[in-house]
């Protein structure tokens, strides 16, 4: 169907029915495309026109108002919306929809449109883990190119079409019955080389940049936690969509905390009096010390729990506790006065057995006959 303005009809350009799905409109586009690239066909004028025209088609016919518009009204509804297609140059068609003709002709996915995601550190204390931080966080990613703007080609140069697979990018191998499709070794898959490459970037199209970032740490945070920075990752196939920074949170290890969970556990030295008699200890808490009362005849390894003042939780309220866990310290050196009470003591516990070492020993009894003694490797 030929139109007043001259211009074939935009379905019967992509070869597809005025009913055509989305995906079938891409698909259609994709086989004329493959066709007709100026890079597959220099030199080759009818194609180029070829190309312009379905790039044209596609670009009506993939924006859905801009195809509705044209179903309606034909070529003159575009023109009366404002859609008039913008740009008939070859260079702004290609920079256009460059980063679909990545996907066109490398097959790949639309997930692969994104850039790859990084990763960055920074290391917070246990305080500051507690209560939120901010921290700044540094981190290197490729960009595009100032030079040559991502082209990968010096001032003045174009990427010429590949000699050794004549700019189809991919090569057929024979093996026996067998033959194979494979990406063209000389220039990567691309169909095209660059001879010229530029300076900065050494033809990549891409240079490294060092960024920084200022990044809020939600109290609760545990070591390992990521925290994701969208869109600060590397960037995508002709600079696009960028991929995420994954920042991985460390917390110190503290000197006196043990982490569980959102529980901070804690080990505290005490005497063997404080232990029997009872006493009013020091212990330490995120916000300071804090005093704790054990009872008389409290037991190694016994915990107590000081209620709310452990780890903030990472999602909505509440806080963990301190557990401290008592162990009882044994002098190593003693004053005469100690030794000379502690002899006293000992002359007194002979006498006094306490429950537990009774039963103990009577354990012991029943576990050896009378007959066995004591073993010697002499
Ligand atoms: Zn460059
Ligand atoms: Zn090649």
């Amino acid at each position: 169907m030929a139109t007043m303005t001259g211009k074939r009809d935009y379905y019967e350009v992509l070869g597809v029915s005025r009913s055509a799905a989305p995906q079938e409109i891409a698909d259609a586009y994709r086989q004329v495309a493959l066709k007709c690239h100026p890079d597959k066909n220099p030199g080759d004028e009818k194609a180029v026109e070829k190309f312009k025209e379905a790039s044209e088609a596609f670009e009506v016919l993939n924006d859905k108002e801009k195809r509705s518009a044209y179903d309606r009204f034909g070529h003159a509804g575009l023109d009366r919306a404002g859609y008039a297609p913008q740009f008939h140059d070859l260079d702004d068609i290609l920079a256009q929809f460059g980063s679909l003709f990545g996907d066109l002709f490398g097959g790949a996915s639309r997930r692969s449109r994104r850039g790859a995601d990084i990763a960055c550190e920074t290391t917070i204390t246990l305080k500051e883990a507690a209560s939120g931080v901010a921290k700044v966080v540094e981190f290197d990613r490729h960009t595009t190119c100032g030079a040559c703007h991502g082209a990968g080609t010096a001032p003045g140069t174009k990427p010429e079409p590949c000699d050794y697979c004549g700019g189809q990018g991919q090569v057929v191998q024979s093996a026996g019955f067998f033959r194979m499709q494979t990406a063209c070794p000389a220039c990567r898959g691309a169909g095209t080389i660059i001879r010229a490459p530029c300076q900065r970037c050494r033809g990549a199209g891409l240079t490294l940049e060092h960024v920084k970032r200022e990044v809020s740490i939600p109290k609760g945070v545990d070591d390992g936690n990521h925290l994701r920075l969208e869109g600060e990752g590397e960037p995508g196939p002709g600079g696009r969509t960028r991929g995420d920074c994954h920042v991985v949170i460390r917390v110190q290890k503290h000197p006196l905390f043990e982490r569980d969970g959102m529980h901070l556990v804690c080990e505290v030295p005490i005497t063997y009096p404080q232990a029997a008699l009872g006493a009013t200890i020091q212990v330490p808490t995120l916000e300071g010390p804090h005093e704790l009362t054990i009872p008389r005849g409290t037991q190694p390894g016994e915990v107590f729990r000081l209620k709310g003042r452990g780890m903030p939780s990472l999602r909505g309220r509440g806080r963990g506790d301190v557990l401290v866990q008592v162990t009882i310290e044994v002098p190593k050196k003693l004053s005469s006065g100690e030794e000379e009470s502690l002899r006293q003591l000992a002359e007194l516990e002979k006498k006094h057995v306490s429950p537990k070492r009774k039963s103990f020993i009577e354990r012991l009894k029943d576990l050896f006959s009378p007959d066995d003694k004591p073993h010697s490797d002499a």
